[in-house]
């Protein structure tokens, strides 16, 4: 079989690296990709946007791909897999109508709380002025979300009355789109947060492996936001009860709830979590798609053939599997990014030491790389994901790590805690 891939990150680069761990799948396909599924045996980049539906359509037709992944949020919220599926061609990922969830907050926010699903409480509203007296009103810290697609940085915890007002001021201004403008004024929670990825056929759900992502650019989870610095998986803190939990109280009743506005919600059900200190697990933001850095280090563990796992979401037979098998241990996804990110960075950096890298054990998944001249070099903000897979999270971190010193770029910046946190929890 032949696969599409949609997207260019290390998410993308993950996914058509798992697939051609199967002897079923030829090859892989890419679109537009990076330096990494540019390189790799058997994958091959297409130079197409991801919202160009019908150029894929007719390379898809063209040259008889089996199955279509959608990687990004954009490209689901566009309506990409209403597209396909109108052409009946066989496609991962949640409808349009399903990728609200992501795609709004405040849609995600009603459907939560009316299928009583546990989350902070929040509410919606269409007018600064009347946001603005509701979080004087509350006080803070308080958390204000923009209610669209914002690339991981619409959302703002304030700790003072002026950073909610000004965050307010920002969303209203059109900062991060000017259509239909709403924001949600969120009660700040505290605890650990959780990334839960299931996959669905739209009736039955099933959780791949609890991760932890860490969003923050600082060590100890310091500074700026951003698309995520590193992730381990699986997360200890999410015990086999708190993950019954998660499936009754969170995942099942999203998907009834989904199902309940007749909407047939096959791919990524993905849910940000935060365990409180009573170890309560609440629903921070839901997403339509596989997490990035998540996935890199939950994919390191699968065994079930990734291909099976997909195809069964698309055709409603997901239920056929009795347990997805993974490796036992841990991994960890560490991310090298360029120096000054999340602001303003260089890019076209020569990059070295991916070989040595792997020959450590690592795999190294490329997210903003490019191919230039038959030279790697960096095209982002996150520039390459390194994964390892060890007995143990100690062992995994180590892995990681003496991997990460192989790599070299001008002003290659990472964090050296990714992981540490479960550690010490242990300890
Ligand atoms: P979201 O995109 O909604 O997951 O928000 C991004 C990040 O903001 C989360 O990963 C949390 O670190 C933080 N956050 C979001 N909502 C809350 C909340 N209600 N309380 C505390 N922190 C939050």
């Amino acid at each position: 079989m032949k696969v599409l891939v949609v997207g260019n990150g290390g998410r993308e680069h993950a996914i058509a690296k798992k697939l051609l761990e199967s002897t079923r799948i030829k090859q892989v396909f890419c679109v537009p990709g990076n330096g990494g599924t540019a390189t790799t045996n058997g994958c091959q980049n297409l130079s197409l946007n991801i919202d160009d539906f019908q150029g894929m359509e007719r390379f898809v037709m063209v040259n008889n791909i089996g199955l279509v992944i959608v990687g990004p949020e954009l490209p689901l919220s566009l309506g990409i897999v209403d597209y396909f599926q109108q052409k009946k061609l066989m496609v991962f990922g949640p409808t349009k109508a399903g990728a609200q969830i992501e795609s709004s907050k405040s849609w995600a926010k009603e459907l939560m709380l009316e299928a009583g699903i546990p989350t902070p409480k929040a509410a919606v509203f269409t007018n600064p002025e009347a946001a603005k007296a509701y979080v004087v009103e509350q006080g803070t810290p308080i958390v204000i979300k923009a209610d669209g697609l914002a690339s991981g940085k619409g959302v703002t915890v304030a700790t003072t009355v002026k950073m909610a007002l000004s965050a307010i001021n920002t969303i209203f201004r059109g900062e991060f789109g000017t259509d239909n403008i709403r924001v949600v004024v969120e009660e700040y929670i505290t605890g650990q947060e959780v990334s839960i990825l299931a996959l669905t056929d739209g009736i039955t759900v099933e959780p791949l492996v609890p991760a932890q992502d860490h969003k923050a650019i600082g060590e100890g989870d310091k500074g700026a936001n951003t698309g995520g610095m590193g992730a381990y998986a699986p997360a200890p803190i999410v015990t086999p009860e708190l993950m019954d939990r998660i499936q009754t109280e969170i995942l099942e009743p999203t998907l009834a709830a989904l199902q309940k506005r007749k909407i047939d919600y096959r791919g990524v059900l993905y849910a940000g979590l935060m365990i409180t200190p009573e170890g309560e697990p609440k629903v921070l933001e839901f997403n339509c798609r596989f997490g990035d850095p998540e996935t890199q280090a939950v994919l390191s563990l699968l065994e079930t053939p990734l291909e099976d796992l997909l195809l069964a979401c698309c055709v409603q037979r997901l239920g056929d599997f009795s347990d997805i098998r993974w490796k036992s241990g841990a991994s960890v996804c560490v991310v090298l990014a360029s120096g000054g990110y999340p602001g303003n960075f260089q890019k076209g950096k020569t990059i070295t030491g991916i070989e040595e890298a792997e020959a450590k054990g690592a795999e190294v998944f490329h997210a903003g790389t490019q191919l230039k001249q038959q030279q790697l070099v960096s095209d982002g903000g996150r520039v390459l994901g390194v994964t390892a897979v060890g007995e143990t999270l100690e062992q995994a971190i180590a892995k990681a790590y003496e991997a990460v010193d192989c790599i070299q770029f001008e002003g290659v910046y990472c964090r050296r805690d990714i992981g540490r946190r479960a550690l010490a929890d242990k300890n």
